[in-house]
């Protein structure tokens, strides 16, 4: 998909309307349409990249910066008691707008949210395994 069919795009064009929360020269945090809790927002680059393999390392510390300006925010004003950082790239790892974004999610004490990732065990000898795949 290129940058002109990207509803991100559009938001940051102002062609499509969006509840923006702050902005600044180089990205927009907007609220999630379908928040997963009060306040859950998206903070994006203003520039078009696909997700985190295309993104480029400067558009990406820009919007993690501006990722941590709001999570100090979402504390300040709504009182929140923590905040999760969440990013999908591709589909597998549900990515569904492919327009690099970083969920900005407050969490409250007791909230009902529960992400769907269960701990395993691992085989004997898998980490190392893995770890000289990733080394290599
Ligand atoms: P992903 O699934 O790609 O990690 O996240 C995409 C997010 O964008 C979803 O949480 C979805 O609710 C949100 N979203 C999709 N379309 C729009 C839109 O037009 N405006 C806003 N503000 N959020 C959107
Ligand atoms: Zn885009």
């Amino acid at each position: 998909m290129t940058g002109e069919d990207c509803i991100f795009c559009k938001i940051v064009a102002g062609e499509l309307p969006a509840e923006k929360v702050a902005e600044d020269e180089h990205t927009i945090a907007f609220m999630d349409l379908n928040p997963w809790t009060r306040g859950h927002s998206l903070v994006i680059p203003r520039n078009h990249s696909r997700n985190l393999y295309e993104v480029d390392p400067e558009d990406l510390r820009h919007t993690a910066v501006s990722a941590q300006r709001l999570a100090e925010r979402m504390r300040d004003r709504l009182g929140c008691d923590g905040v999760n950082l969440l990013n999908s790239c591709e589909p597998a790892a549900w990515q569904t707008v492919f327009h690099l974004h970083l969920h900005v999610i407050p969490r409250y004490e007791g909230d009902p949210l529960r992400l769907p990732g269960q701990p395993q065990r691992p085989e004997e000898g898998e980490l190392a395994r893995v770890a000289a795949e990733l080394r290599a």
